[in-house]
């Protein structure tokens, strides 16, 4: 099992670990992991994962 955080590659069970999980060819998998909240967000930041997505039309 992968413990390692996608962000920063520190283990994550030193810390307070998030996971997620993506929809992919009808099935729940689990690709990612960071040690807390504040990786997380650095790594959407930094890969512009937000860009171009929403669940809403208009603003
Ligand atoms: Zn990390």
């Amino acid at each position: 099992m992968v413990t390692e955080c996608t962000y920063c590659g520190q283990d994550i069970y030193d810390h307070d670990p998030i996971f997620v999980a993506e929809f992919e060819h009808g099935t729940r998998v689990q690709d990612k992991q960071f040690c807390n909240y504040a990786r997380l967000s650095a790594y959407i930041d930094e890969e512009d994962l937000t860009e171009g997505a929403s669940c809403k039309v208009d603003f």
